[in-house]
């Protein structure tokens, strides 16, 4: 029995999940999104499981280099593109593609002596106003991207939706529309749709879909689970009961006594906290999965452990299995009690946490 909590990563749910991509984008190619260390489930392995799709975005080169170092060949392009001219040999020798989105990168490019070319993807913002250059700036970039010797010929053209998690938004049609009248005289491939607009707006999805969320089994909507889009989840975060005691009614539990038993119960503690990733936002009455039923998070979340109401007759003993989210327990779920979103949740898993890989 583990003495750690444990992520169980399910690398044959993986290779479904992107088997889903395909079948909802069917005419376009996958640039699966490994950043934040795959999401929090493991960016090599994640990679390894990902054989079928076309190319890999992480957000920055280290995470790039780290595929690298794994023995990764498949392209890889860094989102958030080079930050300086001295990393662009060390893109070139390493099969790196870059994002360029600002008018150092092109300058930089411009004035590059390579040995080789790099490709690059141009971004457009198109209303997300975060990275990207303005319309009015699109065809001058594009023209002098062309005239660079140390730029690959055949420029992909790329933007990011604001708002595409949220169904028929306005924002979403307006960037989709301006971006196709931007494209519309250029011969480029064109990179527009995330998760959500992999899902919801199929008209966005051009020559590359860059799915990140879904690949691990979440739904990117607030009001939707996984399955719903059949997808399978991917992480299964648990740990084990270390503890259990009655309580009397009107007795409180947990740091800031703000919990109090309504009625005499059983108090179940189990080996997970905030220091192993599990949210500390999450309110009283947040479901956890203790073999084999539902029960309800009690009490503040400390480090290293939560306290759960077991009812006055629990079943459970010592040692008893508690997934806190998983294919038992949605993680969709948990984000809406801890206020936040799944991919936070995933990203705060800290190296506490034991990873496990399973391929069925
Ligand atoms: C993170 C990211 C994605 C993937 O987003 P999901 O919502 O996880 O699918 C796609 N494109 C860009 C530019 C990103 O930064």
């Amino acid at each position: 029995m583990s003495r750690r909590p444990v992520a169980q990563i399910n690398l044959a749910a993986i290779g479904h999940n992107l088997q889903r991509v395909q079948q909802l984008a069917p005419a376009s190619k996958v640039l699966a999104v490994l950043k934040a260390n795959a999401y929090g489930h493991g960016l090599v392995r994640v990679a390894q499981a990902l054989s079928e799709a076309d190319a890999f975005a992480v957000a920055r080169i280290d995470e790039a280099l780290a595929l690298r170092t794994a023995g990764v060949v498949k392209p890889i392009v860094l989102l958030e593109g080079f930050y300086e001219a001295a990393e662009l040999p060390i893109l070139l020798a390493n099969n790196l593609q870059t994002v360029v989105h600002n008018e150092l990168q092109l300058v930089a490019l411009e004035q590059a002596e390579l040995d080789g070319q790099l490709k690059v993807w141009l971004k457009i913002d198109t209303g997300m106003h975060r990275l990207g250059i303005s319309p009015e700036q699109f065809n001058e970039f594009y023209r002098r991207l062309w005239q660079c010797p140390a730029v690959q010929p055949g420029i992909r053209l790329m933007s990011h939706f604001s708002c595409a998690d949220l169904p028929g938004a306005v924002k979403t049609s307006e960037q989709l529309t301006l971006f196709q009248q931007l494209c519309s005289d250029k011969a480029e491939q064109q990179s527009l749709a995330n998760s959500a607009a992999i899902i919801h707006v199929p008209e966005s999805h051009g020559d590359w879909v860059r799915p990140g969320l879904i690949l691990h089994g979440i739904s990117p909507f607030t009001h939707q689970q996984g399955w719903q889009h059949q997808l399978r989840p991917v992480m299964r975060l648990s740990s084990r009961l270390i503890a259990m005691r009655k309580i009397k009614q009107g007795e409180t539990v947990g740091y800031g006594a703000n919990w109090q038993a309504e009625q005499d119960t059983w108090i179940g503690v189990i080996a997970i906290g905030y220091g192993d990733g599990y949210p500390r936002h999450a309110v009283s009455g947040t479901p956890v999965w203790l073999a084999g039923r539902e029960v309800q998070l009690v009490g503040r979340v400390s480090m290293d452990m939560i306290t759960v109401d077991l009812g006055q007759q629990p079943v459970e003993t010592i040692g008893a299995e508690a997934v806190l989210w998983g294919p038992e327990l949605a993680i969709e779920r948990i984000a809406k009690y801890a206020d936040t979103i799944p991919y936070e949740l995933l990203c705060n898993i800290t190296p506490r946490v034991d990873y496990q890989y399973i391929t069925v």
